[in-house]
């Protein structure tokens, strides 16, 4: 796969079709022949950048049924967990399988738990699209119990993440994280009182990821005026 960009930064997928852009179109036999940073012209003579997709490209283009978790919020759970190369961990509900791909990019292995039975096709598809070979995609409902044990970590994007904690603490090994990311308060109160109630957690915090972009033209540097509003709250307790 190839993608081509314009001078505006507008991106376009190459998938062995002439690629149309607005600026006119690419015969598939140029885009074929060329490798990246090649410069080719449409009909119209726009010049065209050929590049190569790494993981965040064919991760922007997967397919969606569930509301996924932003990167950002993505960002705040691996920095404040230290998921890496050696880790094991689960998520649920997989739902698009946004959060779990991501976490397969970068831990050894991801369980990842679904009800629903046309998410779990989407997931499906994705995995594939990605090329994921980490991934233990289950249809179970995690309320009722987790079968895996010694975890590095546990992170829930589920309606009651309250119900998951008796049953994270005999999953996860001494020091590993439960995560919750939530979108209401009412879900964070719940879940923060269900962790206090555990003897096997000590409830770390809850925060929430607040980004800003900015645009950088010229003179024209000021945040951008579209922003993600609110995504959700996340929140972190560490196993005993
Ligand atoms: N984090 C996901 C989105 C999750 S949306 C992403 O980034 O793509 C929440 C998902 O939880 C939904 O797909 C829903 O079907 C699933 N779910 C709800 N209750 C569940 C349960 N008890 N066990 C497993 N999955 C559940």
């Amino acid at each position: 796969m190839k993608l081509l960009y314009d001078s505006q930064g507008n991106k376009y997928w190459f998938r062995g079709k002439d690629v149309h852009t607005k600026n006119g179109f690419i015969r598939k036999e140029e885009i074929e022949k060329a490798s990246s940073q090649t410069v080719l012209l449409t009909n119209t003579a726009r010049k065209m950048v050929v590049s190569l997709p790494g993981f965040i490209d064919m991760y922007r283009g997967i397919k969606r049924g569930a509301q996924i978790i932003p990167r950002k919020d993505i960002g705040l759970i691996v920095a404040e967990t230290g998921i890496g190369r050696n880790s094991a961990v689960l998520e649920a509900g997989a739902g698009s399988g946004a959060l779990c791909l991501f976490l397969a990019n970068i831990a050894r292995k991801v369980y990842s738990y679904e009800i629903r039975e046309d998410f779990l096709e989407i997931v499906k598809r994705n995995i594939e699209m990605l090329e994921m070979k980490n991934i233990v995609l289950q249809r179970r409902d995690i309320y009722q119990g987790i079968s895996q044990k010694n975890l590095d970590a546990v992170i829930l994007d589920l309606p009651e993440p309250w119900k998951v904690v008796p049953h994270a603490a005999g999953s996860l090994k001494s020091g590993g994280f439960l995560v919750s990311y939530s979108p209401t308060l009412p879900q964070v109160s719940d879940f923060a009182h269900a962790v206090r109630q555990d003897r096997g957690f000590l409830y770390l915090k809850t925060s929430e990821v607040m980004l800003r972009e900015w645009e950088i033209e010229g003179r024209k540097i000021r945040p951008k005026s579209q922003a993600i509003g609110h995504s959700g709250f996340v929140s972190f307790a560490k196993k005993y």
